[in-house]
């Protein structure tokens, strides 16, 4: 994962990317996260997908009892596919 400040003027991480995949890893359910949930994460103050990764939870595995943190994050660029 790269934080993504080599590169001239820094830019919130999320900024960068246009909608994330986000796989449980217990349960295997995915969703994707479109671009206008992801801006409300960076307008209440959270830029990296790290600190996006600390607030998501899996509603599945939490009603049946676990944590629901299990989870991998597959951000999508601009411009791809
Ligand atoms: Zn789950």
């Amino acid at each position: 994962m790269s934080l993504a400040f080599e590169n001239g003027p820094w830019k919130p991480e999320l900024a960068l990317v246009r909608a994330i995949d986000i796989r449980c890893e217990d349960c295997g359910r995915t969703r994707r996260m479109q671009a206008p949930a992801i801006a409300r994460h960076v307008s209440a103050g959270c830029h990296s997908l790290i600190g996006l990764h600390d607030k998501l939870y899996c509603a599945v595995c939490r009603e049946r009892g676990g944590l629901g943190k299990n989870l991998s994050l597959f951000p999508i660029d601009r411009g791809s596919a």
